[in-house]
């Protein structure tokens, strides 16, 4: 199948040639003509997919098609998002295929000043992206009226619940028309997702593409096991071996970001580090910085990263393993999107094989062990917790107070989500 079979209008047609795309992806094919013929929609996609052109390009087209039925400058379409990285990205999409038509869009999110914000709401706008605690206080000042909205989108719907946003969401949604289309996208679907589906949707179409959890085909996993204590110099022999020069990173505190980046910089390694305690300017100056390749890694915590739009990136780090095993999964997604190859090494201690063997079990997959000569495992694992860097905060173990310590059963499973880090 190709664009050209979907009926999209000769505007979109362009904007998509001129990306240079000519083939739909799975979601794209199922959800456009789903959106077109203004069915609702039940998206289960994950970053990756070509979500985000799925439910842009059939939102331009029907925007651009019939007689407008905009009779102010009201917002017609509200896409509801978790991040400011993601409402960036979903919006500079909009643009990107609606650039042949008559259509404006505007993105809105905390962190900057409102103002600029209101001043293009006043001018007008037909698509408007927003981070929901930012729409409710455009809300709350009256600079954003929400009774023309035609079709409601919410992208990236588990993340906004996991985020804890679902009373803004439904204070937004008491504010809409009854009558309009919906659409919903979602990685993963808990019973909170289903709830908020089933009183949001009217007989939804629903799309299933990669079976959710499951890793990109396109994406070589491996694993090396070494010692904690060795991870900062087998990433920097891995950086001089292999010649990487756009290198996602993953840790798991803001600290440890912080303390990676610091590190890499001193070995001649340009890098910054992004988490949430990052002003908006500087996480958006890291990300363009990275994209364009002044930077050659970015080391991120697992809620910057959530959304980041990199073409092609080849490869993904695990500096620490994620104790939630999906964030794994979320982690790899930003390797090996739209059938690119990419790459994804963990680097795993001691206390963090059980958190590999749990993520084994999510992707129903055992990947490669390599060892690194110099940087082996020692043989006598330590019997004890692994204490964290001096001076850095101790990652937070949900479910149990810091500190608490949960002794070990001999040949119990271990328990992730305990405060347990011994092995
Ligand atoms: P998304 O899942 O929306 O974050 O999109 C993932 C990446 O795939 C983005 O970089 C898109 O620009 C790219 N993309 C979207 N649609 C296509 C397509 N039909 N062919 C190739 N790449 C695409």
């Amino acid at each position: 199948m190709q664009f050209t079979d979907l009926g999209l209008k000769a505007e979109l047609l362009r904007a998509i040639s001129e990306q240079g795309y000519d083939t739909p992806t799975p979601i794209q094919q199922k959800a456009i003509p789903a959106v077109m013929a203004g069915h609702d929609l039940m998206a289960s996609a994950q970053t990756g997919t070509g979500k985000t052109a799925g439910f842009t390009l059939p939102i331009l087209h029907r925007l651009a098609s019939g007689p407008n039925t905009r009779t102010s400058k009201r917002p017609r379409v509200l896409v509801l998002v978790p991040t400011r990285e993601l409402a960036i990205q979903v919006e500079e999409s909009v643009r990107t295929y609606g650039k042949h038509l008559p259509i404006n869009s505007l993105a809105v999110f905390g962190g900057v000043g409102i103002n600029p914000q209101i001043a293009s709401l006043r001018r007008g706008v037909d698509i408007l992206v927003a981070t929901p605690g930012r729409l409710l206080d455009h809300v709350q000042q009256r600079t954003v009226d929400l009774g023309a909205i035609e079709i409601l989108v919410l992208d990236e719907a588990d993340r906004m619940l996991d985020m804890g946003f679902i009373r803004d969401i439904r204070k937004i949604i008491a504010l809409l028309p009854k009558q309009r289309q919906n659409l919903m996208f979602s990685a993963t679907f808990s019973p909170d997702i289903r709830e908020l589906a089933s009183g949001l949707l009217h007989q939804p179409v629903s799309v299933d593409v990669a079976a959710r959890n499951t890793a990109a085909e396109t994406v070589t996993q491996r694993v090396i096991e070494t010692n904690r204590e060795q991870k900062k110099d087998l990433l920097l022999h891995l950086f001089e071996t292999r010649g990487w020069h756009q290198v996602l990173i993953f840790a798991r505190t803001k600290h440890g970001a912080d303390a990676l980046s610091r590190n890499l910089d001193k070995a001649g390694i340009k890098s910054a580090a992004l988490h949430g305690n990052k002003s908006q300017g500087a996480r958006t100056r890291a990300l363009t910085d990275f994209k364009e390749g002044k930077l050659v890694a970015l080391v991120a915590t697992d809620i910057a990263a959530r959304g980041i739009d990199i073409d092609s990136l080849p490869y993904v780090i695990n500096y620490e393993i994620p104790n939630i095993a999906e964030d794994y999964v979320h982690r790899i997604g930003r390797t090996g999107r739209a059938g690119m190859e990419g790459e994804a090494i963990s680097l795993v201690s001691h206390d963090e094989r059980g958190f590999m063997r749990d993520i084994e079990r999510l992707i129903k997959r055992d990947l490669e062990r390599i060892v690194v000569p110099g940087f082996e495992p020692s043989a006598h694992a330590a019997p004890r917790p692994v204490q964290p860097p001096r001076g850095a905060r101790k990652p937070q173990q949900p479910g149990r107070p810091q500190g608490q310590k949960t002794p070990q059963k001999p040949g119990g499973p271990q328990q992730h989500r305990s405060g347990t880090r011994h092995h």
